[in-house]
């Protein structure tokens, strides 16, 4: 009996030794379909002893359609978020061109949450730092301005319509992105030294007013590569590069000329809200949910340069997709492999799949996840956490 004890775990030890040496970084998750091949990594992995960092940025967005209701569902989302070992929650502070706080100075309160909940930041923060997860403001809409479901409304929204120099406008004259299937969204100008003072005052509005341990940018980007064309981009990019700046291309120089154009005003907004920022918290940190790499210059969002700057204490690509292992590849063909990302990750990708994402990104030494998002956590249940969660982590920056 013992001797086939000792054959078996000879044995497991092999197995165990060969798949710990073959979990190095670009290992690829789609070649280890299935549950079980999941528990065995899983296993294998506890066994190793290694594969479970004790540090490890776990996070969750949390949606306002999650706390606009009663207190108690939302403290039961709070709970098991707690139950499923995350550690951080970044709190929508802003959307549609509305904040969900009362009496700012910048944006009115959101209607449906004003009748539901008159202060719900009062008591979610504090509810959220009692179960021991870090809490970050989310200003989800960035220089996004507003959206709404009727395409013909000409309302550019409450700040825009105070500010209609501030609007973005597309190569075509328009001010705004239809989209199909969900309606207009107009945008801040991404370039205006007046938008990024703004943005950066109502960001450190929610700082100064309510206990959140860091900032967790979103949208720092253009709606796409149809804008801009106001005329302060017009004026300054003149200034710039010397020639007007018109729809028409006429040369590879003069589009890597707007790529730049791009790129360097998103990129100075996170210089300009970092230095705020420190000046007024010097202890709290700045995280960016940031688009994958192949959008970068759709949306002249360049934060490869954020992250080798050092302007953002950790960025968060959003890899809402089965197979993960093309954009980490392009992310540290370009940074190395001692990246401050935590990968967002889309729970819609399957219970399975997702542990298998994990498990990656630990193979590649990565920092952390977040997932997308609260509104559908109810498609990962705690089997995740015994595959590759079943032990705490703490988040690695404070
Ligand atoms: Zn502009």
């Amino acid at each position: 009996m013992r001797r086939a004890f000792e054959s078996f775990l000879t044995l497991t030890l092999a197995i165990v030794g060969l798949s710990c040496q073959a979990q190095e970084p670009g290992f690829d998750p789609d070649a280890n379909k299935g549950q079980a091949d999941t528990m065995m990594t899983s296993l294998t992995m506890k066994l190793c002893g290694q594969g479970m960092p004790m540090l490890e940025s776990r996070g969750i967005w949390l949606s306002w359609h999650d706390y606009s209701g009663p207190e108690d569902k939302t403290l039961a989302l709070l709970d098991k978020i707690k139950e499923l070992k995350l550690n951080t929650v970044y709190v929508c502070t802003n959307m549609r061109g509305y904040n969900v706080y009362p009496d700012s100075k910048f944006l009115p309160q959101w209607p449906d949450i004003k009748t539901s909940q008159t202060d719900v930041l009062k008591w979610l923060v504090p509810a959220i730092k009692s179960r021991g997860l870090r809490c970050e403001a989310w200003p989800e809409y960035g220089f996004y301005s507003y959206w709404t479901p009727d395409k013909e409304s000409k309302d550019m929204g409450p700040t825009l319509t105070k500010h209609p120099d501030w609007v973005a406008i597309d190569k075509d004259g328009n001010p705004a992105h239809i989209d199909k299937k969900f309606g207009k969204y107009y945008a801040l100008c991404a370039a205006n030294p007046q938008t990024h003072k703004f943005l950066i005052d109502s960001f450190m509005e929610q700082m100064q007013r309510y206990p959140f341990d860091g900032l967790h940018v979103d949208r720092i980007r253009w709606t796409n590569e149809k804008f801009c064309y106001c005329d302060y981009c017009k004026t300054a990019f003149k200034k710039k590069y010397g020639y007007e700046l018109t729809p028409q291309l006429k040369s590879e120089k003069e589009l890597a000329d707007r790529n730049e154009f791009r790129c360097a005003a998103t990129a100075s907004f996170i210089k300009e809200l970092r230095k705020e920022l420190k000046r007024q918290f010097p202890d709290k940190t700045l995280t960016a949910a940031v688009a994958p790499p192949e959008m970068i210059e759709e949306k002249g969002q360049n934060w490869f340069t954020w992250v080798s700057d050092g302007d953002v204490d950790a960025v968060v690509p959003m890899l809402y997709r089965p197979n993960i292992t093309p954009d980490l590849n392009a992310i540290r063909s370009k940074l190395g492999n001692d990246v401050p990302m935590f990968v967002g990750l889309a729970n819609a990708v399957g219970q399975e799949k997702l542990a298998n994402q994990i498990m990656q990104l630990r193979a590649a030494s990565l920092p952390g996840f977040t997932l997308w998002v609260s509104s559908d956590l109810d498609k990962i249940s705690s089997g995740i956490v015994e595959m590759v969660l079943w032990r705490d982590a703490a988040s690695p920056i404070k």
